[in-house]
């Protein structure tokens, strides 16, 4: 595995595999790995000749500073693990490679951003299509991946595509989960071990909200954030159900022809944990 850190030395690299022709897969990553980044290279590598994943703790896109300051960094741990997952470059940049100046660039999103995470930390998404952007005009990717763990991400990522003409094919990769239903994520190894138990009520409960065809979308919403909070680790942020075309909030349920997403984000005790549940028939019974 080639590890590239400078400006010069990812631009040229990258030049001499394009002129060859091959088709070059981006996995953009913000480090701590796990299985579920891991899958996303695994999508990259079976549709690309060469998969670069790029690791980058973006300063951008935190509106929190301690949650930054917090965030798990483990960059030899990380490589390590690319290096024996088949990843062909791995990008490391630091701050002044991304951001050589202040990015001040301000994205219209329309609605997407006023919602959910949109809402829950101002200013996060804005900061998620500066850094992606960026990597997208550093690599110049044929095809990038990302989770739909973070749903509302990759709207936001297309959409940026979209404004800025880029000539990427954004993919969406599905969420990787723990045995107990969790979502990996990299805030996991935050939990202590009794919120760690505690968080697995949440893929719980929005498994057993596609049962709930009798609910109304507002009843519906109040079963699932009274059941998540009556566990005293857990404390529900939001819990919306968007139409999955729109992220946009869904009022009834009588249309059979749109999927439908509930979106979720928990707090336990200082850690913020998202997750989503698509919802392929959400008519009512
Ligand atoms: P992060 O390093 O958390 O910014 O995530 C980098 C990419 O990995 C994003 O596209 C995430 O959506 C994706 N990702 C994070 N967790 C998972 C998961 N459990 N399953 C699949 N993809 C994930």
């Amino acid at each position: 595995m080639i590890i590239l850190r400078t400006l010069s030395e990812t631009v040229d690299k990258l030049t001499e595999i394009k002129k060859t022709g091959h088709q070059i897969g981006l996995v953009p990553t913000m480090g701590a790995l796990h299985k579920g980044h891991v899958s996303l290279l695994d999508c990259c590598k079976s549709e690309n000749d060469i998969s670069v994943v790029s690791i980058f703790v973006n300063p951008t896109q935190f509106n929190d500073p301690e949650d930054l300051e917090k965030y798990p960094r483990n960059q030899e741990k990380d490589l390590q693990v690319l290096s024996e997952a088949g990843c062909d470059i791995a990008f490391v940049p630091d701050e002044k490679t991304i951001y050589p100046v202040p990015d001040n660039r301000i994205f219209d999103f329309g609605n997407l951003d006023k919602i959910m995470e949109g809402s829950s930390r101002p200013g996060h998404f804005n900061g998620v299509a500066q850094v992606v952007s960026r990597l997208f005009d550093i690599i110049k990717p044929d095809r990038a991946y990302f989770g739909e763990k973070d749903i509302q991400q990759i709207a936001i990522i297309r959409k940026m595509t979209a404004l800025l003409k880029l000539p990427v094919i954004i993919r969406a990769c599905p969420t990787l989960r723990e045995n107990d239903g969790l979502a990996m994520s990299s805030r996991n190894v935050l939990l202590n071990p009794r919120q760690r138990k505690s968080a697995v009520v949440i893929s719980q409960t929005l498994k057993m909200a596609l049962y709930k065809k009798e609910l109304s979308v507002g009843r519906l919403k109040q079963w699932v954030i009274d059941t998540i909070n009556l566990n005293d680790d857990l404390e529900v942020e939001y819990f919306e159900i968007v139409d999955s075309c729109n992220l946009q909030p869904v009022q009834n349920r009588d249309k059979p022809e749109i999927v439908v997403i509930g979106c979720i984000a928990v707090r336990a005790g200082n850690v913020r944990l998202i997750d989503n549940v698509f919802f392929h028939n959400f008519v009512s019974t």
